[in-house]
């Protein structure tokens, strides 16, 4: 049997219940008794202590598990943002493709102008050479 208030006989403090371990504590002189119990009591003090253990375990199990999660979240979260900065690189690379692209139209255009512009100047000097011979 437990009782509440027990004297420690060594100090006369009070001495506090350790429940679990079976046995009464000195918080002054460290003194050690040991309770005073039945057979039923001691198993009910063991199921309790059981108890309490899978308790323990279960709540860290879940703990564990919440966790787990919160990393996934957050590699989630990581992989979502390559993959958006990976897609901002390609619409990038689209938007250079089609620059290079109208640069490239652009320059074979004013080729052929010029071309043109030179055969045109050829052509007059050509003419002018023409009429100062036949003249
Ligand atoms: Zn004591």
């Amino acid at each position: 049997m437990k009782t509440e208030n027990l004297k420690c006989p060594n100090c006369m403090g009070e001495m506090l219940i350790k429940e679990a371990e079976g046995y009464y504590e000195c918080p002054f002189c460290g003194s050690k008794q040991k309770f005073v119990e039945t057979e039923a009591e001691t198993q009910a003090r063991y199921n309790k202590q059981i108890e309490e253990e899978r308790i323990r375990a279960e709540n860290e199990r879940i703990k564990s598990q919440q966790e787990y999660n919160l990393k996934k979240e957050e590699i989630n979260s990581t992989v979502n943002s390559i993959k958006e900065t990976v897609n901002a690189i390609d619409s990038g690379m689209d938007l250079l493709n089609k620059g290079e692209d109208i640069i490239n139209k652009t320059k074979s255009f004013i080729y052929k102008i010029a071309a043109i512009f030179i055969s045109s100047i050829v052509l007059i000097i050509l003419l002018v050479i023409a009429c100062n011979v036949l003249t």
